[in-house]
């Protein structure tokens, strides 16, 4: 049977429902196409097994999985209470720094210390704060050297190490933490494919990261994580600044109103998709998947949301750390794509400006490929051309082959390609032979198929791109 891959690529947080060797062979059959490990969660011993028996478990398995480490950048949390304690509301309420743990100030205000020293300089008195993922409400009232004081509007249980958003307030956190440069020597230490960094503001903070992976030999790809409301105000700097954007919805609809975040989501999908860079949603795809065997008609509608907006992946995270059907939220969304993908009838998208002759080629190519009823096949080392055929979004499957390992595993983020490592020849029709036995072999293609090949290719002594119309044989 001919193989037939999703457009919508798939990535999952691994966890203690994901992590045993039998669950990740299911999830790799099942089709996902990244494992993303959560450094708020993971500390650098469980990391580096669970990178290594990805990798065992691929091999074994005979599907090349990339892997994604999400690092916690500038992120806030209370300290330990003795034991978990309920808010009331209206009562005075201080966050300090290194005055102890769940104590109680002179003039009996409760308070809880934070994990960052200058909390109580970056905020003004009438300031917001969330705690919990804004289940509890505060507003600051006064401000001292080091506490906050606040008054509780919607009061709930505190507990330890609850994580707060400050929505509009600039916090002066370094983009890359200390313990965020200690995951992510792990990382780099592991070879892994992506780093994603959680809370960028501004594009200086992808800079910096990218200077220091140069500076540390690793040609990791970086997604910016967009989660506040900084990061919408300089969205268009950051795409351009990133490898990647992930659309992170929890802190994103905490930190701003919610019903601002189908707007900024179909805003981030479209301006990555014009600036070739790939776009993820995340987070409560299928959350009630964690306990359930089947999604909400809600969530089914909100994947297929994603999909026609043509996000290059979605992203499962309590669902496949902590949830009981992980196999079955891979299998649904998998469900979901081939239904809706099969939907789309544009030949491919017509918004896309493109300025450069070569990427004009690439769209003559991409419209032969559909009117051919073929596949296009490009060869690749740096994934430009790859990449911007997948912003293209064509009608047909996009086979990109490369000689960089590297490479190979960080295509797999990109929609409608299917990516395939292969050594190349010196000599180019030889490549391109190998690449149909290839496509023959893994049951892409059959002979006859009518193929669109971009390749570079010799005229006399000059390299030149080109676009060829071949048919496997
Ligand atoms: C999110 O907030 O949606 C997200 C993906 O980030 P994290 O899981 O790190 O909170």
């Amino acid at each position: 049977m001919q193989q037939k891959a999703h457009k919508t690529k798939i990535i999952f947080t691994i966890g203690p429902a994901t992590q045993d060797e039998a669950t990740l062979e299911k999830m790799i059959k099942a089709g996902v196409d990244i494992c993303r490990i959560n450094m708020a969660h993971a500390d650098h011993d469980w990391s580096r097994e669970i990178i290594q028996r990805v990798r065992k478990v691929c091999d074994q398995v005979g599907r090349h999985i990339a892997i994604m480490m999400d690092v916690k950048g500038p992120e806030i949390r209370t300290g330990d209470v003795p034991e978990t304690f309920e808010l009331v509301k209206d009562e005075l309420f201080e966050f300090t720094y290194g005055q102890g743990i769940g104590s109680t100030g002179d003039d009996g205000v409760r308070r809880v210390d934070v994990n960052y020293p200058g909390f109580a300089h970056d905020m003004n008195e009438g300031d917001t704060v969330l705690v919990d993922s804004g289940l509890i409400r505060l507003k600051v009232i006064k401000i001292t050297d080091t506490t906050v004081r606040c008054k509780v509007l919607i009061p709930g249980p505190m507990g330890n190490r609850r994580h707060i958003n400050l929505p509009g307030v600039r916090v002066n956190l370094p983009a890359l933490t200390k313990k965020d440069q200690s995951d992510v020597d792990v990382g780099i230490e592991q070879a892994i494919e992506f780093f994603a960094l959680s809370f960028v503001r501004e594009p200086k903070d992808l800079d910096e990261f990218h200077t220091y992976l140069e500076k540390h030999g690793s040609d990791a790809k970086i997604i910016a994580k967009i989660e506040d409301q900084q990061a919408i105000t300089n969205l268009d700097a950051i795409i351009q600044a990133s490898d990647g954007l992930m659309v992170a919805r929890g802190d994103l609809g905490i930190e701003c109103p919610f019903e601002d975040l189908p707007i900024i989501q179909t805003r981030a999908v479209n301006n990555c998709i014009q600036e070739t860079k790939p776009v993820i949603v995340a987070t409560h795809m299928l959350e009630s998947m964690i306990e359930s065997p089947i999604p909400t008609r809600a969530e089914v509608t909100d994947i297929a949301n994603a999909i026609r907006e043509q996000a290059d992946c979605v992203m499962l995270s309590g669902e496949t750390t902590v949830g009981k059907y992980p196999v079955e939220c891979v299998e649904t969304i998998q469900r979901i794509a081939h239904r809706i993908e099969e939907e789309e009838t544009q030949v491919l998208r017509k918004d896309l400006v493109l300025r450069l002759p070569r990427s004009k080629m690439l769209r003559s190519a991409a419209y032969l490929a559909s009117d051919l009823e073929g596949s296009l096949v490009v060869f690749t080392r740096r994934g430009i051309f790859a990449q911007k055929l997948s912003s293209l979004r064509p009608n047909v499957p996009i086979y990109a082959f490369t000689d960089n390992p590297v490479l190979f595993k960080q295509l797999l983020i990109m929609r409608g390609v299917e990516p395939f490592f292969m050594e190349f020849d010196h000599d180019h029709e030889t490549t391109i032979q190998r690449a149909f036995d290839r496509l023959k072999r893994g049951q892409w293609s059959k002979e006859g198929d009518p193929i669109v090949v971009i390749t570079k290719m010799y005229a006399g002594e000059k390299l030149i791109d080109s676009t060829q119309i071949r048919a496997i044989n």
